[in-house]
């Protein structure tokens, strides 16, 4: 899609949802450098800020408005904070906003790359977290997050909650695809399946039972399954042995966050959200959510903000503006950063962004 006015010609129509928390400052500070990057390619975007969130809420009862996701498909990416806020309930917060674009958008697949960045200092010793280098790719359209079941007897002492994990073939099978698209385009061709079949016999079974059919079709790839208990271990004792790894929408959720620790911080953690109905757009985020502790102190590490601006370049098709962000934190994490409080500095936010826009220069 090309934009253009009078004087500039702009590449890419961009949705910037900057949300809660510190959402605001992540993005303001990674949009600096994903600018910055853009201009020394002469390429250039158009964005539109959308006001949506908690305050959103707070003013009209609802976390965008109707009209919401006609207006998001007018753009070829999304951009995005984060969503939460401690006075309204998190379900609210969740569905309301950004469940309703992943959903709504059929983003199905999400994307957390995870990988060691030499200068970072990871809780592990450094010979086993240099090791690190994974792509987890969670189902994220229906499983243990579909939405589906409900509440009875509500406030009665015989009160009900139902909560059902959905598993449909198709759903199995794009993920599962996806999965090994991706395992087949990297060195290793490696892809481990995360599941709980043990204990859950029906879904889980069916995941499990479409992942192997898949399989047949990418005889090149080497599989390996994984019970999610197990799979925390080896991430810890023996990354090496993970590289692309598939698991549902509950269990990608829970090892993202254990993976991003294992790099250093929640606060370096990219995701992004894939669509691949060419009229929807993808939608590219940090992993953390508003961390209410750090809210306005200009101390966010915006680190995952902008390794998620990487992931939308790339899937724009702007690989060299990508490459040269992501060298740029490589270069910035060996020569000691300045990193911000979560990864053992003092530097704020925007010391961050400087030294990057300092290193593209
Ligand atoms: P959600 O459920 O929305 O993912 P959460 O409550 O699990 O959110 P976060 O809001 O991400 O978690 O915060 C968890 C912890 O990580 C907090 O102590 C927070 O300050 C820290 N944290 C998260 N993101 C960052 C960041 N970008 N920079 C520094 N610290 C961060």
């Amino acid at each position: 899609m090309k934009h253009s006015n009078k004087n500039t010609k702009f590449k890419h129509n961009i949705a910037i949802i900057p949300g809660d928390g510190i959402g605001p400052e992540v993005i303001s500070a990674s949009l600096k450098v994903i600018k910055k990057a853009l201009k020394i390619e002469n390429v250039y975007i158009k964005e539109k800020q959308y006001p949506w969130g908690s305050n959103y809420f707070k003013k009209y009862n609802q976390m965008m408005p109707k009209n919401g996701l006609d207006k998001l498909k007018q753009h070829d990416a999304i951009f995005f904070g984060a969503v939460g806020d401690k006075n309204i309930d998190d379900d609210i917060t969740l569905w309301g906003l950004r469940l309703e674009i992943c959903q709504n958008l059929d983003q199905f697949a999400n994307i957390r790359p995870s990988k060691y960045i030499e200068g970072i200092d990871t809780p592990l010793n450094i010979n086993i977290a240099k090791n690190i280098d994974w792509i987890i790719v969670r189902e994220n359209s229906e499983g243990e997050y579909a939405g589906s079941g409900g509440i009875i007897h509500k406030n009665l002492p015989l009160e009900v909650g139902s909560e059902l994990a959905i598993f449909t073939r198709e759903g199995c099978r794009r993920i599962h695809e996806y999965a090994f698209k991706l395992a087949l385009s990297r060195p290793r061709k490696n892809l481990t399946l995360i599941t709980k079949s043990n204990a859950q016999r029906h879904g889980m079974k069916l995941w499990d039972k479409i992942f192997y059919e898949v399989k047949e079709k990418y005889p090149t790839v080497k599989v390996n399954k994984l019970l999610v208990d197990a799979a925390t271990a080896v991430m810890v004792n023996s990354p090496e042995k993970l590289d692309v790894v598939v698991a549902t929408n509950l269990h990608a959720d829970i090892l993202s966050d254990l993976a991003s620790a294992l790099t250093g911080s929640l606060g370096i953690g990219a995701t992004a959200n894939i669509s691949t109905n060419k009229n929807f757009p993808s939608m590219f985020e940090p992993i953390h959510g508003s961390a209410f502790d750090i809210v306005g102190k200009n101390i966010a590490n915006p680190i995952g903000a902008i390794w998620s601006g990487v992931l939308m370049l790339k899937h724009l098709g702007e690989h060299k503006a990508a490459d040269r962000i992501y060298n740029a934190i490589k270069i910035y994490a060996k020569n000691k950063g300045p990193f911000t409080p979560d990864l053992g500095g003092k530097a704020k936010t925007e010391d961050v962004v400087n030294k990057l826009l300092s290193i593209l220069d």
